[in-house]
């Protein structure tokens, strides 16, 4: 399933909100409902475990404003979740790169058709 994939989420909207809005415990209101909203699409992309990555997905789930919100996320917490979790963060970019490629492989086959 997406279980990793929401753990990494929930970890970079943490550190995020803890580096921008000095959150000390948890999320504020604003990173909880981001948060929540990232963990439902999870839960509802239907690629399932074969998902792209967001960003070369055919679908664009998000809302604009959560998009533009989660994109800012990814920005700040990205480099801070290589050096802080390098271990989940090299998984989880090898895991999208797989993925990407079973999925270009996919979408070639279904265009023969
Ligand atoms: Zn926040």
């Amino acid at each position: 399933m997406n279980e990793d994939e929401k753990k990494v989420v929930s970890k970079m909207i943490a550190m995020y909100c803890r580096s921008k809005h000095g959150s000390k415990k948890g999320l504020c209101d604003e990173c909880d409902a981001l948060n929540r909203y990232a963990v439902q699409r999870l839960e509802r992309c239907p690629f399932g475990d074969e998902k792209p990555t967001c960003a070369s997905c055919p679908i664009h789930c998000y809302k604009s404003d959560m998009r533009l919100r989660i994109k800012e996320v990814m920005r700040t917490a990205g480099p801070q979740m290589l050096l802080l979790h390098p271990v989940d963060a090299v998984r989880h970019f090898y895991q999208e790169r797989r993925r990407n490629r079973t999925f270009a492989v996919k979408s070639k086959v279904n265009l023969k058709k």
